[in-house]
């Protein structure tokens, strides 16, 4: 076999993208890149009632967004195809065939009322459930004969005696005792296969080299190496990461944190920032600075430097992440990607926002933090209580001279620029002994609506003469 490194992810199409999705696949994919090795992505559609085409899209368009490009897969292709299990079905059946003759696995008639019952009967006798290889004893030829007259039945892994072990690269050699696996089912009664059958299947057949996957799946590989050793193929390497984990340490739940990337998209966050985030639970790059590219832990990748027990997933983090990260943009690429991701941004003159975009750099920690804090570029007339006008230590009649006065000194302004209009207004309440902090305050919110704001003469400088001078004059006319 090629010692090409050919790793896959294998999410399955239900429900959101989720964040545990792009997590996995960014540690396949630096391994694959770094070994110059082959980055697939599989879907693994078996659960025909749970499994939508909406779904699956929204995996492709969410690892396109974080850059995660993949070689080969359903909607790109490649030489191992298709990447699709529900297109696969023949496949499997083959397979289930190979086990059945070779006595490695057994046709099972039991109907599920049975099985319900012995469940039931295993919990009373506080039993863990599994089933009592009550058609194990069926001879194989009756069990044939049944199956070609149509009676609906599984097929069931024969767990052997004795005990199952891999070596997990993370983990070091993990033993599992037999008799604690059930008999799992491998093809269902609509002749689909369940996961553990498709997804070994698949990644021989695909010439998997490296499986790395949650460390939710580890109780699951022993069935997986023993269908290895029935099919005598050879195993990949077998690599559980740790898992995204709540504040609490339970696995990553959207009850607590949320989960889908289109949230994570929606609300702003930088897919490199993301990418970074993810990394660092599971990863730490040789000096330990937490800030890195995905190109920087591609290169300094090593299983070594992936620890088994990662940190909480912290949204603070993250935000705080994001917050470096568009800092650390040229204007004109914060510019760009306000306007692909923000309706406001993406609608609005480029040299205006372009304008904007110093005043907020610094202030914004996710995308979506343009709107409110720019909303007074893009809104005439503005809306606000006029009581703020007044702050707290001065008069009705003292705002109203302040924007009076403001207001016709600015008028006279020969340079439109922030620094000759903060002369300006300085100037004025020097002359006339005002508190500069209550007269700008009052300027501010004729200004920009808001208390708080991006510094007031900058945001008058990119506002221009016209609407500055207008919003004075309106604010005045709400005092009087
Ligand atoms: N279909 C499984 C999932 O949804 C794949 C697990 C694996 O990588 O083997 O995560």
């Amino acid at each position: 076999m090629a010692s090409e490194v050919r790793v896959r992810i294998a999410p399955s199409p239900t429900g959101d993208p989720h964040v545990g999705t792009a997590y996995i696949a960014l540690f396949n994919r630096c391994f694959a890149r770094q070994q110059g090795g082959k980055f697939v992505l599989r879907i693994e559609d078996t659960d025909r009632a749970r499994s939508t085409p909406e779904s699956e899209r929204a995996i492709f368009a969410s690892l396109r967004w974080l850059g995660l490009d993949y070689d080969e897969g359903p909607d790109v292709g490649g030489p191992f195809g298709p990447y699709r299990q529900s297109e696969r079905s023949e496949l499997y059946r083959q397979h289930a065939d190979i086990l059945l003759e070779r006595g490695a696995a057994y046709r099972c008639f039991c109907t599920p009322e049975r099985l319900s019952a012995l469940r039931e009967q295993q919990r009373a006798a506080k039993l863990d459930p599994r089933y009592d290889r009550l058609c194990l004893s069926l001879p194989r030829g009756e069990a044939g004969r049944r199956a070609a007259a149509g009676e609906p039945h599984v097929v069931r892994l024969r767990i052997p005696d004795g005990e199952t072990a891999y070596d997990d690269r993370l983990r070091g050699h993990i033993t599992f005792q037999n008799f604690t696996i059930d008999d799992q089912v491998l093809l269902k009664s609509d002749g689909f296969p369940t996961y553990h059958l498709a997804n070994v299947v698949d990644d021989h057949l695909m010439q998997i080299t490296h499986v790395c996957r949650a460390e939710e799946w580890i109780t699951s590989t022993p069935k997986h190496v023993l269908l290895y050793q029935a099919f005598g193929w050879q195993m990949p390497a077998f690599i559980h990461m740790p898992l995204l984990r709540n504040a609490d340490r339970s696995k990553i739940s959207k009850r607590k944190n949320p989960t889908s990337l289109d949230w994570y998209r929606a609300e702003g966050y930088l897919p490199e920032a993301l990418l970074n985030f993810l990394a660092l639970m599971g990863f730490s790059m040789p000096d330990e600075r937490e800030v890195f590219t995905i190109e920087e832990m591609t290169e300094a990748f090593s299983w070594d430097r992936v620890k088994t027990s990662g940190p909480v997933f912290d949204l603070a983090k993250l935000e705080w992440l994001n917050g470096v990260y568009i800092r650390s943009l040229s204007g004109d690429a914060l510019a760009a990607r306000l306007a692909t991701a923000n309706a406001r941004a993406a609608a609005a003159d480029p040299a205006y926002l372009r304008a904007i975009v110093p005043l907020i750099q610094e202030r914004i920690k996710k995308l979506s933090e343009f709107d409110p804090w720019t909303e007074f570029f893009f809104t005439e007339p503005l809306s606000y209580d006029p009581a703020l006008l007044v702050p707290k230590k001065a008069t009705q009649e003292e705002a109203l001279a302040v924007l009076d006065a403001a207001a016709a000194a600015l008028a006279e302004a020969s340079d439109w620029t922030a620094p000759a209009l903060e002369a300006i207004g300085k100037a004025l309440c020097e002359g006339r002994n005002w508190k500069v902090g209550n007269a700008f305050m009052t300027l501010r919110v004729a200004v920009t609506s808001r208390t708080a704001s991006p510094p007031l003469f900058e945001c008058m400088a990119v506002l221009g003469r016209e609407r500055s001078l207008a919003r004075l004059r309106r604010a005045a006319g709400l005092l009087r």
